[in-house]
This record gives structure tokens, sequence and C-alpha cells, in this order.
């Protein structure tokens, strides 16, 4: 639509106590100051279309040539293109008043000035048509940087468009406003299904209420970011990391949404898990190697008095006059002893075994009790007096019995280590359980063995960490993640007056704790 301006005229100052001259040439002063401060050329033209007169800014650095007696379109114009001149034209020949035409012609170096014009169609007192009267303004330097911005836009749009991240543009409710290519190769769909869609049509994890709350977060200011499932045309379903950014456009708020495809990093973490699965069973069945001695001791024990018990049984049932009651009694008592060597089996097997029982409600207590009965002839064999001093009435702890056996295991394993290699004085290893003010459980093992460094206590839990000439410090490390996974810590120092202390604690009945094999 093209509206009337305001174009300056020369009106004759009717100031009459001024002569006609004087007036004349005062208004044509205010005329020109208004060309110099308003426009960059004031223009007229005949009712032809010919201009017969241009009056340029004196500000302009480049004064242009004049083009009287030329029609705007006879000098050598390159823009608009000739369906933009035909109707410029028509507006002109119908007389009607135009605003902001913008047109370009070349410069002497080759390049294009723009120029924005404007003007009223001047008609006589009989309403004959006279020409035009108008102002132009140069805009070279507007369209420059309108040019430059096209530029730099369609540079981000390759930009975006050629990222191996999905980003989508959303409105307040959630709605696509704008997507990437990415976004149409990943989720299947073309971008104008993917324009306007319902929102959240892809992402299994987001509805109103979840947009909302990030949307709360993103206003306190900076990103949010969460992990969701995008859901492909063909009905596959992939994980994302969604991080979420809400920014201002015309007074619109608007929320971009750069996403991730994560299904590596996923995979990467699950053969992280599954490696580590193998190293604590690795590591399990080591410690096992270790005990077998004290193992075999354990189960010979019950098996010698099966024998015993059977063979006192046949006596009573083979005399003269059988003692049933007497016979009873021993097969009673073998049959307690096939228990107890039943459940140390089980028990072995469990440790041993890959399939991992399911989390239950541990007694800490009987956890470090099972691994003392494993390890008591470990104990007497290298000279070490154990004590303990296992507080009643500890809360349960939910997770991995066998786990937990496993760290245990191997810090008295490693106590027995230590303590082996270290010549001084008496051997003594001391295990004690209490409440912590939190009501965790605290389990701490002490030996009096040549203790830690500073330097070996920053290092202890690291994986592959070791002093020893066989061993594979696997560990300690394996001991972390398995008390860290059942929301507890580990710790390293000191004892007085010698020795190590480790120490771990576990939360009362919470935490959950990933499967370690
Ligand atoms: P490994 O027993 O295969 O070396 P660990 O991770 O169990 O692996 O232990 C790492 C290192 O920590 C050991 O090599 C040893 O130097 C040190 N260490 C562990 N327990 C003790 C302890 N009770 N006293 C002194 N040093 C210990």
């Amino acid at each position: 639509m093209q509206h009337p301006v305001q174009v300056p005229s020369a009106a004759v100052d009717l100031n009459e106590r001024k002569r006609p001259e004087e007036a004349l040439r005062e208004s044509e002063e205010r005329f020109r100051t208004l060309v110099q401060f308003s426009f960059d050329v004031y223009w007229e033209t005949d009712a032809q279309h010919r201009f017969i007169r241009q009056e340029f800014a004196e500000t302009l650095s480049e004064p242009p040539v004049a083009e009287i007696g030329r029609t705007r379109w006879e000098v050598p114009y390159l823009e608009p293109d000739a369906e933009g001149w035909r109707k410029h034209r028509e507006t002109l020949d119908a007389h009607l008043p135009f605003r902001d035409f913008e047109h370009a012609r070349p410069t002497p170096d080759g390049g294009k000035r723009y120029t924005s014009v404007s003007g009223l169609p001047v008609f006589d007192e009989t309403g004959r048509f006279m020409g035009y009267r108008g102002v132009g303004r140069y805009i070279t330097e507007r369209k420059r940087a309108e040019q430059a911005l096209r530029e730099s836009e369609a540079r981000y749009r390759t930009f975006v468009d050629h990222a191996t991240d999905t980003f989508t543009l959303h409105n307040e409710d959630g709605r696509v406003l704008d997507v990437n290519r990415n976004a149409c190769e990943s989720l299947g769909y073309s971008r104008d299904e993917l324009i306007g869609a319902v929102p959240f049509f892809f992402n299994l994890d987001m509805d109103e209420a979840t947009w909302r709350v990030n949307r709360e977060r993103l206003k306190a200011g900076g990103i949010a970011t969460l992990e969701s499932r995008y859901r492909r045309r063909n009905g596959t379903v992939f994980p994302v990391e969604v991080r979420m950014r809400e920014f201002c456009e015309g007074g619109q708020r608007q929320i971009i949404c750069l996403s991730r495809d994560i299904t590596e990093r996923k995979r990467a973490a699950e053969t992280f898990r599954e490696m580590q699965a193998e190293l604590t069973h690795a590591n399990r069945a080591a410690a096992m190697g270790q005990v077998t001695a004290s193992v075999t001791h354990e189960l010979s024990q019950p098996i010698t008095a099966m024998l015993c018990n059977a063979e006192a049984a046949l006596n009573w049932l083979g005399s003269q006059a059988p003692n049933l009651e007497k016979a009873r009694r021993a097969l009673a008592s073998i049959v307690a002893d096939a228990k107890r060597g039943g459940e140390i089996i089980g028990w072995i097997r469990s440790l041993i075994k890959k399939t991992p029982a399911p989390k239950e409600s541990v007694v800490v207590n009987g956890v470090i009790l099972d691994v003392i009965t494993i390890v008591r002839s470990e104990l007497i064999k290298h000279g070490v007096l154990l004590e303990t001093d296992l507080a009643p009435g500890l809360p349960l702890v939910e997770g991995y019995r066998v786990q937990l056996q496993q760290v245990v295991l191997n810090l008295i394993l490693n106590a027995i280590e230590a303590m082996n290699s270290h010549e001084e004085g008496g051997r003594e290893l001391r295990i004690s359980t209490a409440a912590d003010a939190s009501n965790a459980v605290v389990v701490t093992v002490r030996d009096n063995g040549p203790g830690l460094d500073a330097a070996m206590v920053d290092r202890l839990f690291e994986p592959f960490y070791t002093t020893k000439p066989e061993g594979i410090g696997m560990g300690l490390s394996i001991c972390h993640s398995i008390i860290e996974a059942h929301g507890g810590g580990l710790w390293a120092g000191a004892n007085e007056p010698r020795g190590a202390v480790f120490q771990f604690n576990l939360p009362a009945g919470q935490g959950d704790p990933r499967r370690m094999s």
C-alpha cells in the first residue's frame, strides 16, 4: 500500500511586512535546510515523468549526477526487475502518490547505489496533472547491512542445518516453530510435518507438566538439560540429551532445544558397566582363590563330623539292643552338619556365580560374620588375632549381599597381606560396626600392618593402583564402586598406633545400587 507523504513545498512566505523577493529567498533557504537534514534529494518531474529539478543534499560525500530531462527508468537501473518497474509506472500513470519505491543504479566502480523515493502528484487549479514532487534517500548502507544480515542468517541456517545435533524452536506452549535438517533426518518427518506440530509428539518423555517445569527453570536464566527419548516416524526410539534455552524474539518468548543423540554414549556406558561387572566378578573369583584353603577347611570340618556321627548311628542301630534315641541324635547332628556344609557351598556358589542375586534387606553384621567364617583358617595360618565389635540392632541396608561380602572380604585379605609383609609385633585385625548420627551403618576394618603413606591414600582407589608384585590393583577400586552404588562412601586412613584403617558407611534402608555381578 502506498501512502501520501508530506513533501516540502516552496511555499511563499505570507509575511506582508517583508518584500516578496526577500520572503521567497527565506522560504527557499528553509526548504534547502529541510532537504539538507531530512532527505538526500528533492526532485520534481513533469507530466511525462521527466526530471525537471533535482536538489541534492550538500552533506552527500559523492553528489550524484543530475538526470534532468530523463525519466527515472531511462537512466540505467539494476533493480527492481522489469515487473517491479512495470508496477511502478502503473502507479505513476495513474497519478497516485507513492512511498519508499526502492531501486538501484550502477556506480562507476561497478557497485550499486540504492535509493528509496517517495512522491506526490501535482495538479493545477483545473485538476490537470502537472507531474510529481518528491524526495529520495540513499539507502545503500542500509541495504548492505540487510544483505549482510541475510547472508549471516543464511550462513547460520547452513550451519544449523549441517549440525549433527537436532535443533527445534518452540513457542511458549511447546508448539514447533522451526527445525533444522538434522531434525527431519533423524526423526523421519518433513519440515512441514514438524513445523506447527502438536507439541511433544516425537518426545516420549515430554508432556505439558514437564514442559512447564522446565520452562520455570529456564525463566530463572540459563540452560535446562534433560534426558528424553525421541520417537521416529517408523516407531523406533532413541535416547537424546536435550538442552533448552529461552530467548525473546520480536516480543515473543521462544525456546530453542538442541538435542543430541546419545545412543552411542549410552552404549559405551553400558559396555563400561558390563566391563565393571566382569572385573567385579573376576576380583571376587580371585579373592575366593586366595581363601580356598580356608574354605576347604571350613567344609572338611562338617564332613568329618558327619562321618563320625554316621559311624556312631550305625553302631547304635547295629547292636543287639539298638539304641534308637542315640541313633536319632547322631542322625540329627548329621542333618545339622549337612545343612552347615550346604550353607557354605551355597555361599561360595553365590560369590562365584555371575548372575546377581536380587536386591534385598541386608544385615551388615551377618555379612561380616559370613566372611569371617570363610577367612578364619586364613587368619589362623597367618597368626592374625581377630577382634570384632559388632553393634547390635543396626538398621538393615538395602543392597546386594554378595557385593557387600566382597567388599569385606577384599578389605580383610588386604589387611592380612599388609600385616604379612610386616614383621614387627603381633598381628591384629579389628572389625567393628556402629550406626552414625544419620543412622547409616559404619563398618571399620583396622590392622596394624605397615599402614599407608599420604601419597598412597590419594591413589588407593584408582583402578590398577598396586604396590604388590603380584597385585592387580582393582580390589579397592571395585570396593569403592560397590559402596558408592549403595549410596555410601569408603575412606582410608591411619590406624593408631600403627597400621591402616578402612571405613565405609551404608545408608539405612535406601540407596539404589546398580547391579555389579
Ligand atoms: P591389590 O591388592 O591388587 O594391590 P587393591 O586395590 O586391593 O589392589 O589395593 C591397592 C593397594 O593399596 C595395595 O597394593 C596396597 O599397596 C594398598 N593397601 C590396600 N590395603 C592396605 C592395607 N590394609 N595396608 C596397607 N596398604 C594397603
